[in-house]
């Protein structure tokens, strides 16, 4: 399916929008952890389900599916089996994402015959535009820039922390004893998951968001990502190590 190029800063505030429009539903400022199951059933009234979708697509490694006509967005249900929350939650998101900025592509193609009315998601399709936009979406969602920025204020001060090797480190004051370096990307990002209320966002995702806006900089020529030992220890994130969950 064939979709326009869109900003970060348009997917940014097409989010932003969404959670202003659920604000607006609800009476007051909603903060972290966003409550997307909600968004989904209450405020979009689409239907949220789970089912089998390798089995009942014919295809592997299948994440989600966004039914634009019936309005349904179905989850792979493998992924409740993980018991991940993260991961499930930012699938959640990620749908969302499609339905927001998606779903008009997905009518009109199928309405010309090109295409069916769904939009399929599997891991291995990360780096496609739909799906890096979709991603990207999730992102802004779940860790809205305010929020994420307060948090990080909070956590290491207004500027941004620049990671090194822990040979190169001097320390910082207001870093507690989390030395900035890479090898410590899963507590850097911990702490401002826990101060900000992010509960339903991976430290992976978290570390993606920072880098993103600027407040870590990875200067220790180091990936900051799961590890090997991670990846056996939660085998699911070996399936889309692209994704940010
Ligand atoms: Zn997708």
């Amino acid at each position: 399916m064939k979709i326009p190029w869109l900003s970060k800063a348009r997917i940014s505030k097409t989010a932003s929008s969404l959670m202003a429009d659920y604000d607006s539903r609800m009476g007051f400022s909603v903060t972290p952890p966003i409550p997307v199951e909600d968004i989904i059933e209450r405020h979009l009234g689409l239907t949220l389900s789970f089912d089998d979708l390798e089995e009942k697509l014919g295809m592997a490694d299948v994440l989600g599916a966004t039914y634009v006509r019936s309005r349904r967005i179905v989850v792979n249900e493998r992924l409740l089996e993980e018991r991940y929350e993260g991961r499930l939650v930012f699938t959640f998101a990620h749908e969302v994402g499609h339905w927001v900025l998606h779903r008009a592509y997905a009518e009109e193609a199928a309405r010309q015959g090109r295409a069916s009315e769904m939009i399929v998601c599997r891991a291995g399709c990360a780096k496609e535009p739909i799906e890096w936009q979709a991603d990207y979406f999730a992102a802004c969602l779940l860790i809205p820039e305010a929020a994420v920025i307060r948090a990080f204020d909070a956590a290491y001060g207004t500027d941004a922390l620049v990671l090194h090797n822990a040979q190169q480190t001097l320390g910082r004051p207001g870093l507690g004893c989390i030395e900035p370096c890479a090898e410590n990307w899963p507590f850097l990002a911990a702490m401002v998951c826990e101060i900000g209320g992010f509960t339903n966002v991976s430290k992976q995702a978290m570390i993606i968001r920072l880098q993103d806006l600027g407040l870590l900089v990875n200067a220790s020529g180091a990936p900051l990502g799961w590890r090997k030992s991670d990846a056996q220890l939660h085998p699911a994130n070996t399936v889309s190590a692209s994704r940010p969950f």
